[in-house]
């Protein structure tokens, strides 16, 4: 007897994504199942691919309810979320999807960049507020001309850099390998890099290899006039090693997308006025949105048809091993 062919939806998607996964295919959507447990012990050989964000990933436990899982498509670039070692140890493909954000999450970079060093969210509280007729809005700092630290010069990291050139910025960079053919100075660490620097921009990978990399150390390097910009894991910032240094003055500012533990923030970054708060939304914008689960879907669609993933994540890819 041969079990039907499923696709799991293990969290909420883009409605269209959604939508068309279910079209598609005979999709089972975990989240909405009263007794999802109960259903993964009946059905569990069933499912063939599972299709889930960036944000939830598949558990170790799901993927050992799963025997004959063979893909995990994420939608989203960042997949720290799912083991992919084990994934790939036994036999299940993983991919996300990467490029199609990369110009609106290094938009968004270079926005918050500005923002923060020009105080415009501050500004336009200031306004509302009325203090605009009571005295003028204290100076800010010149973003033209300054010197911005990237920590990992990756798809996103380039795009930020590239927008950079055209304010005039001395770009710095860090990574565990330089990257070849580009002309911004490398250093060898975080620390070193804000050392250098007078904002640190923060693009580097999540997950456990980068976790904490913005240290209290770093932060200190960073100095009383540099401004953190972090749009790529709260995991990366250590975070009450950042409110201590807000608190205390000890940098400029920060602007950040992303959290330790969203959606909840520290409320000593909520009530600082020298910090920019995003709800993570640096590529949440409709056309991106859009081309991600396009992206996603055509993943799922090449491993239902040929039993290959578009673009699988680098570790689960057997062509670059
Ligand atoms: P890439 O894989 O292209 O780039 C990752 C970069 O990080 C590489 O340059 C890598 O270089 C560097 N890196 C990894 N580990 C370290 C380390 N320990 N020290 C220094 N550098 C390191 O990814 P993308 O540019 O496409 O995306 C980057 C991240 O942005 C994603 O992983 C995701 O977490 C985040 N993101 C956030 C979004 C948001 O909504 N805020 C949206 C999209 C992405 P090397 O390997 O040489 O060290």
């Amino acid at each position: 007897t041969s079990t039907p062919d499923t696709v799991l939806q293990v969290s909420a998607l883009l409605p269209s994504l959604e939508s068309a996964l279910s079209e598609h295919y005979r999709t089972v959507r975990l989240p909405e199942l009263p007794d999802p447990a109960e259903y993964l012990r009946i059905h569990g050989d069933e499912v063939v691919a599972a299709v889930t964000s960036a944000r939830v990933g598949v558990s170790d436990a799901l993927m050992d309810a799963l025997p004959r899982l063979g893909a995990i498509v994420h939608f989203g670039v960042g997949y720290e979320t799912t083991d992919v070692a084990r994934a790939r140890a036994r036999g299940t493909d993983v991919s996300n999807t990467p490029d199609v954000l990369t110009d609106c999450v290094a938009d968004l970079a270079v926005g918050a960049l500005i923002d923060v060093m020009r105080r415009m969210s501050a500004a336009d509280r200031y306004v509302r507020a009325g203090g605009w007729s009571t005295a003028p809005f204290p100076l800010a700092s010149r973003v033209t001309g300054k010197r911005v630290g990237i920590l990992g010069l990756g798809r996103i990291g380039r795009a930020v850099a590239q927008r950079l050139e055209g304010f005039g910025v001395q770009v710095a960079y860090c990574t565990r390998t330089p990257v070849p053919g580009v002309g911004y100075r490398h250093l060898p660490t975080a620390e070193a890099l804000a050392e250098a620097c007078d904002a640190l921009v923060v693009t580097v990978a999540g997950g456990r290899g980068t976790e904490g990399l913005v240290s209290a150390a770093v932060l200190e390097a960073l100095g009383p006039q540099g401004y953190l910009v972090n749009v790529a894991r709260g995991s990366v910032v250590d975070e009450p090693a950042l409110v201590a240094a807000v608190e205390a003055r000890r940098i400029a500012g920060a602007a950040l997308d992303v959290f330790t533990d969203e959606p909840n923030i520290p409320r000593a970054l909520l009530e600082s006025d020298r910090v920019v708060l995003l709800p993570h939304i640096a590529s949440a914008t409709r056309e991106t949105r859009a081309a991600m689960g396009d992206l996603a879907l055509r993943n799922l669609q090449r491993f239902m048809t040929e039993g290959v993933l578009l673009t699988p994540v680098p570790e689960a890819s057997p062509s670059t091993h």
